[in-house]
């Protein structure tokens, strides 16, 4: 434990524990914040002062409602809703919503504490929220899940707006989901305006947008890289999730020479030793946008290896990319990683890696990036949508890329920033809490107690 000035960090996240019982991601994703910010914040009096750190680990507003739905069956089915509006101290809530069985208090809290600093980094006007349900579209028919997604908005629309809350897709909640919940926005407001991001092209949605947030880990990558004077080209990529973040890091692993390996899903992985190539990756995106099936079933088809129950983090690579869900990534993976001579992690899933797995990449100088700034470029994208939206013109593919790639690239020189170390290593994850926290606080600062 760091010993500060005033006391020690533990002493914080004591605090944090005692208000905030039972929320173990929440308290995880608070922890690893509070070793880079709590150093910085002592060495400037006027965020100690005013207290910030502990407002900001406060939400703004939780809203947390009732989701009746009927079944195919004619049965009424219950599920509940949550809406976290942690900070609009520089824009608008901004953050997805998340549709999957394990979704709670904590993680959603978790998801919208690390949204707040994520959204400063891309340095667009977007606070930061999260939300979701506890409803699981697996197996459902899309008359269940539109039934769903309209039950849902219904309470929703009250407390969002393209001035107020922009949510978006996230785990579980991909285009057909943004479609329903936008069309029972729009019916019940009787307005159409961009109150929602990761819409479909047709109706006010960004070109990029689905691809942003693996593109931008990409991008983020090929930047660290460079610090070490290498390339993705040619280098080996093993990837988790088979979801829309993983498929197009896969995709742009592939247009930059790189060769990824693997895909997953919560039932296990496939290793594809000559690497997935785009006709597979084609295979991957119509598997599981428009059949939702298993990722098994690509083993069957190309003849590969399937390890079911299994993480890919045992196969020899050069880069690893989480891109599935959160703590992944533990201990005894990063061993394994390290012991097979891989040389960098880039999150592209929340907080995929444990605290303690971090800590032993970092013990031994693996890259790390943590994923508020690795895969910011969803959100970004998000913002460069809800621009669009307000100035009611569509940007074409290359303008939003390279947009894209710029917003990368400038995370990237403020983790150089606030995270450059004296032997010239940089510590990404604190790089990334110092530069996402500053403008935060600068702007709760000059808005006063609120
Ligand atoms: P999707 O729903 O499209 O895909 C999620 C993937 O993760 C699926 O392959 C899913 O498998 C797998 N998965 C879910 N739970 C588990 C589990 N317990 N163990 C192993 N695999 C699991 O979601 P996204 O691709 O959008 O999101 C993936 C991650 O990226 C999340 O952490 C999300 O918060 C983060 N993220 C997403 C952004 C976006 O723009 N979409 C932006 C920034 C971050 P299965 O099919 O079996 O459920």
């Amino acid at each position: 434990m760091i010993s500060t000035k005033n006391g020690t960090i533990e002493k914080f996240i004591q605090l944090a524990k005692k208000r905030n019982p039972h929320q173990p991601e929440f308290i995880q994703a608070i922890t690893e914040v509070a070793h880079s910010i709590i150093p910085y914040i002592e060495e400037h009096p006027e965020y100690e002062k005013t207290n910030i750190l502990e407002r900001i680990i406060e939400a703004e507003r939780i809203i947390i409602f009732r989701v009746p739905w009927t079944n195919d069956n004619g049965q009424c089915m219950v599920n509940r809703g949550y809406r976290i509006q942690m900070n609009n101290a520089i824009g608008p809530y901004k953050g997805g919503l998340r549709f999957h069985p394990t979704v709670n208090l904590s993680i959603l809290k978790f998801l919208a504490f690390e949204q707040v600093f994520k959204n400063s980094l891309t340095t667009l006007p977007m606070g930061g929220a999260k939300g979701g349900s506890d409803f699981d579209p697996k197996g459902k028919s899309d008359n269940e899940v539109m039934r769903f997604c309209q039950s849902f908005m219904n309470e929703l629309y009250r407390h969002i707006g393209p001035n107020t809350d922009v949510p978006a897709g996230d785990i579980g909640v991909g285009g057909r989901e943004i479609g329903y919940l936008f069309g029972q926005y729009k019916r019940l407001s009787n307005k159409f305006t961009g109150v929602l991001t990761g819409k479909g092209f047709a109706y006010g949605g960004s070109l990029i947008r689905p691809e942003a947030t693996g593109y931008g880990l990409l991008f983020f990558v090929e930047e660290m890289l460079k610090t070490i004077g290498e390339k993705i080209k040619g280098k080996k990529v093993v990837i988790s999730g088979s979801g829309n973040v993983a498929q197009y890091a896969i995709e742009k692993t592939i247009q930059m020479g790189g060769i990824p390996l693997t895909a997953s899903d919560s039932d296990g992985f496939i290793y594809d030793i000559d690497g997935i190539d785009k006709d597979k990756l084609a295979f991957i995106m119509e598997l599981k946008g428009v059949h939702r099936g298993r990722i098994s079933e690509y083993a069957k088809k190309y003849n590969v290896p399937y390890y079911k129950g299994e993480k890919p983090w045992k196969i020899p690579c050069d880069i690893a990319l989480p891109c599935a869900v959160q703590n992944e990534l533990e201990e005894k993976d990063a061993k394994l990683l390290v012991k097979n001579k891989c040389k960098l992690v880039a999150e592209g899933a929340n907080m995929p890696t444990t605290i303690e797995a971090i800590k032993y990449l970092q013990s031994k100088n693996i890259l790390y990036a943590p994923g508020k700034a690795s895969n910011a470029g969803g959100v970004a994208t998000s913002g460069l949508e809800m621009s669009q939206n307000s100035i009611r013109l569509s940007w074409s593919r290359n303008e939003v890329e390279d947009k894209l790639q710029h917003i990368m690239q400038n995370i990237h020189n403020q983790c150089v920033h606030h995270g450059e170390k004296v032997d010239g290593t940089i510590d990404y994850m604190k790089g990334a809490n110092i530069a996402g926290f500053v403008r935060v606080a600068d702007a709760m600062l000059a808005e006063g107690h609120v």
